[in-house]
């Protein structure tokens, strides 16, 4: 450490400027760390701050989902009504049932569900950011003040877009949202899966909007375990995101290998890409990118030092 400074110190004094006095200090470091070759141990995602996270935000997901459940409804049955306006619905064959609702799921407004992105942009971040702290420490790094503004940057991006994303919204160049066809893992997107088979229902039977309101609270698409679920894997998304963000900038991990989670019983994609072994930092094992692989998955990624490969 002292030989360190005391360089750094000689740099600057020679002229060499700040940047790259702290570029030297950080390759003697890395040089330090090639001949201490060390164990890394995974970073828990149990830790206090996701577990309140998580608390946090499946609240928020449960209250939109409270209040938007009966709004739904009212919006699948008037979209029925316009979409089967001269049709007799007991006289409808099944597959124009399922076309109606194609149209129907396709015609449901969900942009209320952009409220949600403030509070969701926050605890994301909150994660992104200890995602971060905790991976400097793993990897036995102090980051400079540069990094350290370098890697916050990254997290706020991240976490925004990662929001927005969540109900089907991108952040266009000049900062508004807009709809996101190519989302990924949205809420939205989801919410007219589950309710694919409720809309055939209520258009087979022509079910009032107070019946489906009272059907959809027996729904998954609206129940408090789906809330936890995106909880547990958008917050697992952005520790894994804040853990590479450290990764990356710290200069000093070459690789990553994927850490199966306790709770994987059966064999699906996350097998396939523990199986891999040491990867290259930027690599999406095999197409599935970095665990979460799923929802309610619990894998999560190992750094590996230039020393470990
Ligand atoms: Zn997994």
């Amino acid at each position: 450490m002292t030989k360190r400074l005391l360089l750094a110190e000689l740099l600057l004094a020679e002229g060499i400027g700040r940047v790259r006095a702290r570029q030297m200090a950080e390759r003697i470091e890395l040089i330090k760390r090639k001949r201490r070759p060390k164990k890394l141990k995974p970073i828990t995602r149990n830790r206090a701050a996701v577990r309140a996270a998580r608390a946090s935000l499946a609240k928020a997901v449960k209250t939109v989902f409270d209040k938007q459940r009966p709004k739904i409804a009212a919006q699948i049955t008037t979209l029925r009504d316009e979409l089967t306006e001269l049709t007799e619905l007991t006289k409808m064959s099944d597959d124009e049932a399922r076309a109606i609702a194609e149209q129907v799921l396709a015609k449901l407004n969900l942009a209320a569900w952009a409220t949600l992105v403030p509070e969701v942009q926050q605890l994301l971040l909150a994660i992104t950011e200890d995602g971060i702290r905790v991976a400097f420490g793993q990897i036995g790094v102090a980051p400079s003040l540069e990094i350290t503004e370098q890697v916050n940057l990254r997290a706020v991006e991240w976490a925004t877009a990662r929001a927005a994303e969540l109900v089907g919204m991108r952040v266009n160049a000049a900062g508004e949202f807009v709809v996101n066809p190519n989302a990924q893992w949205a809420i939205t997107d989801g919410t007219r899966t589950l309710l694919r088979a409720d809309v055939v229902r209520a258009i087979e039977e022509g079910t009032s909007t107070a019946d489906l309101a009272g059907a959809l609270e027996e729904s998954y698409a609206f129940s408090a375990d789906r809330a936890e679920t995106i909880a547990r894997t958008e917050l697992a998304h952005a520790d894994v995101a804040g853990n590479l963000i450290t990764y990356r900038d710290s200069g000093v991990v070459e690789g990553k290998e994927w850490l199966l989670g306790s709770e994987h019983d059966d064999d699906d994609e996350c097998d396939d890409a523990a199986a891999m072994g040491v990867v290259p930092l930027d690599d999406d094992f095999g197409g599935i990118g970095d665990p979460p692989a799923h929802p309610k998955c619990v894998c999560d990624i190992l750094p590996v030092l230039a020393t470990d490969a």
